[in-house]
């Protein structure tokens, strides 16, 4: 199986590194035009060139999730090219124990995670609908599965998540618009990378198979979403935890 995307438009939101990153690297690698978005301009400039200039299609845009006029840059976007491939990636943790949680920590988790995905989605999938054709895919964690300690702000958002793409799932798929989401599991990022050794270990030996995500193997799964093949699929959500949470 080749996934070919060539002729399709993606924006990833918080592309500036981590999952997001990979996810747009690997959907160019695929022949999409990639809309590497995030807040640091900088960032997203030398991942959108290195695309370009090992053969793929990206562009730069520099876009704050929980601007107000949020909405306005995803109409501009728009105007210049149809978006095909959403990929609502971006999100933010902001952990405490529930009964420490303060309202600010509540409501910026929410914001960036849940509201954002209202407001960018939106506004694609009108255009989506009218195409009869187009796939969101929603990055969601295990944790809105299974939930985790310290993190009630960020399981909400995240099983919220979950909702919103089986409900709109059911609204637009007699137009050929699919809603996914991907849970992934423990991921190995630069704050893993800070973790001890022991600690390492005991996450690991929550893991069925034994080992902590790559940023690749969510990547793989959001491609696959993306692709022609999944055209049958709709409204799930892809658990990619190595077996933390079954
Ligand atoms: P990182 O913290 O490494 O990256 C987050 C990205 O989101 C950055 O590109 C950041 O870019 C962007 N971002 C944050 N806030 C905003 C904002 N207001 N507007 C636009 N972009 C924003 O996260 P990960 O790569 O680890 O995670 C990516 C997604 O995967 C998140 O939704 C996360 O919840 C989810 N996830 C991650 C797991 C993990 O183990 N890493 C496990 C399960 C789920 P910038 O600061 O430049 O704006």
């Amino acid at each position: 199986m080749r996934v070919d995307l060539t002729g399709k438009t993606a924006l990833v939101t918080g592309a500036s590194r981590g999952i997001g990153e990979a996810i747009a690297r690997r959907l160019a690698e695929s022949g999409a035009h990639v809309l590497v978005a995030a807040r640091s301009l900088d960032a997203v400039n030398r991942i959108a060139s290195e695309i370009t200039a090992t053969g793929g299609s990206a562009s730069a845009v520099q876009l704050d999730i929980t601007d107000p006029n949020v909405r306005d840059v995803v109409k501009s976007l728009l105007e210049s090219r149809p978006i095909d491939i959403l990929v609502n990636n971006a999100g933010i943790t902001d952990d405490d124990l529930f009964i420490r949680m303060k309202p600010d920590a509540w409501s910026s988790v929410i914001r960036t995670n849940l509201d954002s995905a209202f407001n960018i989605t939106q506004e694609i999938v009108k255009k989506m609908i009218r195409a009869r054709w187009g796939r969101v895919i929603n990055i969601s964690s295990v944790v809105g599965l299974m939930g985790n300690a310290g993190q009630v702000n960020y399981a909400s958002s995240k099983a919220a998540l979950i909702g919103f793409t089986k409900a709109l799932a059911l609204e637009i798929g007699s137009r050929n618009v699919t809603v996914n989401a991907v849970a992934p599991g423990f991921i190995s990022t630069a704050m893993t990378d800070a973790m001890t050794d022991e600690a390492k270990r005991q996450l690991e030996g929550r893991i069925a198979l034994k080992r902590l995500g790559t940023v690749d193997d969510i990547a793989y799964a959001v491609v696959f979403l993306a692709s022609e093949q999944a055209s049958y699929i709709t409204g799930t959500v892809m658990n990619v935890s190595g077996g933390l949470y079954t």
